[in-house]
């Protein structure tokens, strides 16, 4: 095939199809003159079209070539036959032999028996496949890649027509149980905690698209082109003037960089370009590529890929208002207090949205780690994210509550429930501007303990913390955080430059690394997934950093360069058997020497220490107290290898409480142990930023905790009010007796000696 037909056999036919299009008769009777003009241009025998209806099921509207007794009576699942499995995976399918296909279903009354070849493609929308169209040959003959292209392009543009309500009713295609205008009450997974009230606006920009079919291919590959570039620009002003930037020099850019990585990918471009060169319109053949990437990454079973359906439909639709020339439109119109709802969106497309009104945001998609969820996280607004068809549940406007701390969503809440969300947001801002008063009292009991309260940080923005809430230090950097966030490894100078910045902003106040704690839930993108059946005990932490020692060796090292002559805190984690530590220390002496070989600044002090979290650990105490400067006790792990119970299922997670005598009583034992040989020790898992769960741990002895910056306002407070002699008494009375928990008693306990818990 030369270059040319090449080119213009597949406009030969997209302008055949948009003239039946365009042109007189029914939905159904124009539907019908499609297939065979497919089938003519295609020289194939059969073409045929499938429509996605209610229940998930695909019916034949219209063949060329199979039995026209089965038009509107073959019906095929989602998932069943060839036809339901292209809707199952949004993928094209090419086959020689259909029938040796084990997908393979036999329908008697089309009368398909005779045909060998098939190619199919599903007809997609908004990244939904709300039908198939498929190619029949009698002949074992294999489709060309144009082919399959032709056919993805005229199925675009047949997606109009099926949609167009004639067909069938638009409600069929949307997912099941619709808009009812009564108040909903919606659950979904907390991405970033907090109350946002306000009016939802819907982030799901619907692009009327005139023309699908290019007049002139030049003209639109021109358009594409200047689209692109000024798309681009836009990018680099928008996140040159984010409202980040004033707070975050650090992991936020990163995921921007990454971002516009994906805009600067040259397939995503050639990919239009083909779409262009094969006819479409500019605007078209930008749905065309983002219906396509969005089915096939929406399949993909790796995360990160997953994940980047959102930075490159954000990317789609950016591109499609540059085309249109609608970029840069303000949100004078937006609601002052609004609540963003979306399918999903990239970091730049909640950017563009004025920060000081957005008082929420709402995914149907999404994950933590998601790059929009991270942005979300540093901007300070609650979101939630997989909410199931939130989209098709609620309209431009309408009142809607983000109650992330209780994982829900209210839509159209009455009034009444609107007036007490807005008293419980009065309330939690009047608290948490006493917590702000408390920032430069100490925490200390009321009988003269002093407590150090550290923070917990991930971020850099989380070191602003320190200041906010006045804590005393950095008890747990989870290291790994901005190894999650970034597209690739960060190499030595990277990881310098981050920890140089830490340092700068702890401004001489301790802050403990701990070293890179991946595998398990932890998945850095740019690393194969382990395909583990138990993660969480998993080649994880300590386990991988020992096996490819150079990975922990280019941390360390990046460390040691940092601090330059300051104070240096290492922390290893999943520590199970002494001999790993004493390894991962001779990491760390071999990074010292080789700094003071080169002439480098040596930090001052190096405290290594280790994050206690495997009950093994616990039980070589002897073995381990003379290696170690610190110790701190990952109560998270540590609760979910004691007790055998995994942390991250609900099932089970609650189930046994660290505020049982048992629990208690070997926390006890760790710290007693500690404080004979004097190490240091504290707890950074999440029980210490509980106020009743940290009154106990104060009153088994624990001097140093840990927690999340929230955190800090309540458990001070509640310092501030007890007395740790009285506490110790009570918690000591218990540890004898035969219950699962103490917890209700401690309430009690509290509740009577005025303890603010
Ligand atoms: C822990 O296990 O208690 C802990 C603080 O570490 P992480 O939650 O990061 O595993
Ligand atoms: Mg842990």
């Amino acid at each position: 095939m030369n270059s040319a037909t090449h080119i213009t056999a597949p406009r030969r036919l997209l302008s055949r199809v948009r003239d039946v299009m365009a042109g007189e008769g029914t939905a159904q009777s124009r539907l019908d003159k499609i297939t065979g003009i497919i089938a003519a241009d295609l020289v194939t025998e059969v073409c045929s079209i499938y429509v996605r209806r209610a229940g998930d099921v695909l019916e034949l509207f219209a063949t060329h070539g199979l039995s026209s007794d089965a038009v509107h009576y073959t019906r095929l699942r989602v998932g069943e036959g060839l036809i339901g499995d292209i809707a199952a995976h949004a993928n094209p399918l090419s086959l020689s032999d259909a029938k040796s296909h084990p997908s393979f279903a036999f329908r008697p009354e089309t009368a398909e028996e005779d045909y060998h070849a098939f190619l199919g493609v599903p007809i997609l929308r908004a990244g939904r496949v709300i039908g198939v169209i498929a190619v029949q040959n009698k002949t074992e003959r294999k489709y060309t890649e144009e082919e399959t292209e032709t056919l993805q392009t005229i199925a675009m543009v047949l997606a109009e027509l099926v949609v167009g309500g004639e067909l069938i009713g638009r409600h069929e295609l949307m997912p099941a149980d619709g808009i009812a205008l009564k108040p909903l009450r919606l659950e979904g997974t907390v991405y970033s905690g907090g109350l946002g009230i306000g009016k939802a606006v819907l982030h799901e920009p619907s692009f009327d698209i005139d023309n699908l079919v290019a007049e002139d291919p030049d003209e639109e590959m021109e358009r594409l082109h200047e689209a692109f570039s000024s798309m681009l620009g836009h990018l680099d002003k928008l996140l040159s003037q984010s409202p980040l930037n004033a707070v975050d020099g650090g992991e936020h850019e990163d995921v921007l960089e990454a971002f516009r990585l994906v805009a600067e990918d040259a397939g995503w471009l050639r990919r239009t370009e083909e779409a262009v060169k094969s006819g479409l319109t500019a605007e078209a053949a930008v749905l065309k590529v983002k219906n396509e990437m969005r089915a096939r990454l929406g399949a993909a079973t790796d995360s990160y890929l997953r994940e980047r359906i959102h930075d490159l439909d954000d990317l789609s639709n950016r591109l499609m208002l540059h085309l249109m020339g609608k970029a840069g439109a303000d949100g004078a119109h937006l609601p002052e207090h609004m609540i963003l709802v979306a399918r999903n969106m990239g970091p730049a497309e909640l950017l563009d949205y004025d920060h000081t009104r957005l008082r929420g945001l709402v995914l149907e998609e999404g994950s933590a780690t998601s790059h929009v969820a991270i942005v979300a996280r540093a901007m300070d607004i609650p979101v939630m994210g997989q909410v199931r068809d939130v989209l098709t549940k609620i309209d431009h406007g309408e009142a809607i509550i983000v109650d992330s701390d209780n994982a829900q969503v209210l839509i159209r809440p009455g009034e009444d429930v609107q007036q007490a969300f807005h008293e419980t947001r009065k309330d939690q801002e009047k608290i948490k501007a006493q917590y702000a008063q408390l920032k430069d009292l100490p925490a200390k009991t009321l009988d003269g303990i002093d407590i150090s309260l550290n923070i917990n940080a991930g971020l850099l923005f989380d070191f602003e913390q320190i200041d906010e809430t006045g804590a005393d230090g950095v008890g747990l950097y989870r290291t790994e955080v901005p190894f999650m966030v970034r597209a690739q490894f960060p190499d030595v100078e990277a990881q310098r430059q981050l920890y140089e910045k830490v340092l700068d902003r702890a401004d001489g106040k301790p802050v403990v690394f701990r070293t890179v704690d991946v595998g398990g839930d932890k998945v850095l993108p740019y690393w194969d997934e382990l395909d583990e059946e138990n993660p969480a005990m998993g080649w994880r932490a300590i386990r991988i950093c020992l096996d490819r020692p150079a990975i922990l060796r280019q941390q360390l090292r990046a460390l040691i360069l940092a601090a330059r002559g300051r104070d240096i805190r290492v922390m290893f984690p999943m520590v199970a058997e002494v001999d790993e530590f004493i390894e991962a220390k001779k990491l760390l002496q071999r990074e010292l020497d080789r700094v003071k070989e080169r002439g480098g600044i040596a930090p001052e002090n190096v405290h290594a220490g280790v994050m206690l979290e495997v009950p093994a650990l616990a039980l070589q105490m002897d073995k381990l107290i003379p290696l170690v400067d610190f110790i701190s006790i990952g109560s998270n792990d540590l609760m979910q290898f004691l007790y055998a119970t995994d942390r991250g299922n609900p099932h089970v997670s609650d189930r046994y409480d660290i505020l049982s005598p048992f629990a208690l009583g070997f926390l006890k034992s760790i710290r007693d142990r500690c404080d004979q040989a004097g190490v240091p020790v504290s707890i950074c898992g999440e029980a210490a930023g509980r106020p009743l769960d940290a009154m106990a741990l104060i009153g088994i002895g624990f001097r140093r905790l840990s927690m999340s910056p929230p955190a800090i306002g309540p458990v001070k407070e509640m310092v501030r009010t007890m007395s740790e002699r009285q506490v110790a008494q009570f918690v000591h009375s218990t540890l004898s007796k035969p219950y699962v928990t103490i917890r209700p008693r401690l309430r009690d306990f509290a509740k009577d000696h005025g303890i603010k818990v």
